[in-house]
């Protein structure tokens, strides 16, 4: 059977007319001749709600996440009496409400225990998509398909990181195909919960803020899927945030790689992580704008032709922290990278961007700007001997930093880049604090006070000639 994975993001479910409009996409893959496994995302704004739900009941506010589920069961049923037939409305609204008891007594026992677990907000944030599959599967019936939700805490098998657990590939592909492709072969269409996956042991857990996306390539390479489609609210991957620079366009092909450039410095529109499964079998990547479906969106392929300009395009993350470990005590002492980073991944930091002067006088790294006190304190309890030679003099933190990363496969070999990128921030006055580029050359990605990211992302995409028209 030809099976096409397609996953639906927060807006494409947002209210009754969008999931009516998905519901008719799904279908007309289905009158195509596809098995159809559809994969959606909470209603937009219903995690964000869910988790600040969560964090009141931890206080004790109980007047705030009780009217938070009021709010969510208005806003659900509106969506089910706008989308789902007469004859399913009754069923899915009890098992919307049901759900959202479920919501009152998980967030009061939080209130009672003062204290959130990150197990129990992995319960709490996982309701949202396990009530929007049930309303789109009532509305694919209601078109005549013979749509059935399905919790994907029988699918995706993960470790018991809450919060951003990781799949156990094996089980996740055995479990997804014996559960999806019976249903597949009895011309159902599986509607499945994104973001969300379950223990060996069945307990909740969750992918990770926009996991759905990984949820959707998950599946789709578990089932062998021609195409794996991710429809959101643009029309595919564009050269940069289009709330930042309002004349980025959208890319026809790009990589894997590529893809996972640009997701992991910050494009929003895919999760970092959906690129792995996907490449990994193979698979081809789709993104489609669910708002205008007509619109070919991005292919995302092993073999994207590069770029002529080189850049493919341009992202950016704010909220970070520069760290940097510094002294002449470090010169040609092997080891004290490998010392540093057992540290900081000791503590489960991640580090974004690396770099060390020639000298080795220091070695700077970003983290999160959460996550920055945490480094520093592990860097100090790891060097304490260092210190007190004073082979290292100085470990601290540079706050409200971001990084740019200035992405393209076409970068390798072709020259000029570099400096087109600096010379861009240099005539704009924007100071760089430190620049990173990987041997693959498929990234250029510095560091920048905060302030200045916006700019300099506007800077750096009309420099790299990514506006279209005349190129400077
Ligand atoms: P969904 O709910 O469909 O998963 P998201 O909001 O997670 O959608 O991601 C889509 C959004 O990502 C877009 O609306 C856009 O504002 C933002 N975005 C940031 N960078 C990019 C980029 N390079 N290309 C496309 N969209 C981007
Ligand atoms: N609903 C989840 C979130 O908002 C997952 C997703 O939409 O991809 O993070
Ligand atoms: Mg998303």
């Amino acid at each position: 059977m030809r099976i096409r994975t397609m996953k639906f993001g927060g807006t494409s479910v947002g209210d009754g007319e969008a999931i009516r409009r998905t519901a008719k996409l799904i279908g007309a893959s289905v009158d195509e001749g596809y098995g159809v496994v559809a994969v959606v995302s909470a209603m937009s704004g219903v995690t964000a709600a869910l988790i600040r739900a969560a964090t009141a009941a931890e206080t004790g506010q109980a007047d705030v996440f009780r009217s938070a589920r009021l709010q969510l069961l208005t806003r659900h049923l509106q969506a089910i009496s706008a989308c789902v037939a007469e004859a399913d409305q009754e069923q899915i609204s009890e098992e919307v409400s049901s759900l959202l008891d479920l919501l009152l007594r998980l967030c009061e026992s939080v209130s009672v225990l003062g204290e959130l677990t990150d197990r129990g907000r992995d319960a709490i944030v996982a309701l949202g998509e396990r009530m929007s599959c049930r309303i789109v599967a009532g509305c694919l019936r209601g078109l005549g398909y013979d749509a059935v939700p399905v919790e994907a805490t029988r699918l995706i098998v993960t470790d018991a990181r809450y919060g951003s657990a990781n799949p156990l590939m094996e089980e996740t592909r055995q479990a997804t195909r014996d559960v999806l492709l019976p249903l597949l072969e009895a011309g159902k269409v599986p509607v499945v919960t994104g973001f969300i996956g379950a223990t060996r042991a069945g307990v909740t857990t969750t992918l990770g803020r926009g996991g759905s996306d990984f949820s959707g390539s998950l599946l789709g390479s578990a089932l062998g899927s021609e195409e794996i489609w991710i429809w959101t609210d643009v029309d595919g991957v564009l050269t940069a945030d289009p709330r930042l620079v309002p004349e980025a366009r959208s890319l026809p092909e790009i990589s894997y790689a590529e893809a996972a450039e640009l997701a992991y410095f910050g494009a929003k529109v895919l999760h970092p992580k959906t690129m792995l499964p996907a490449q990994a079998a193979g698979i081809p990547i789709r993104i489609k704008n669910s708002f205008n479906p007509d619109h070919p969106g991005t292919l995302i392929t092993a073999k994207a032709e590069p770029s002529e300009q080189g850049v493919r395009g341009i992202t950016a993350v704010k909220g970070l922290s520069l760290v940097t470990v510094e002294g002449r005590g470090m010169l040609g002492v092997p080891g004290i990278a490998a010392k540093v980073f057992t540290a900081v991944a000791r503590e489960g930091i991640s580090v974004l961007v690396i770099t060390q002067s020639s000298s080795e006088q220091n070695i700077c790294f970003v983290v999160p700007g959460s996550s920055a006190e945490r480094a520093i304190a592990a860097l100090e309890a790891e060097f304490a001997v260092e210190r007190a030679r004073q082979d290292i003099d100085d470990i601290r933190a540079q706050h409200n930093v971001g990084v740019v990363a200035v992405v393209g496969a076409g970068m390798k070999g072709t020259p000029g880049v570099a400096a087109r990128v600096f010379d861009a921030l240099g005539s704009r006055g924007i100071n760089v604090i430190c620049i990173a580029q990987g041997s693959s050359e498929n990234n250029l990605s510095f560091v920048l006070d905060e302030a200045d990211i916006e700019e300099a992302v506007r800077a750096v995409h009309s420099r790299s000639c990514l506006n279209g028209g005349a190129c400077a």
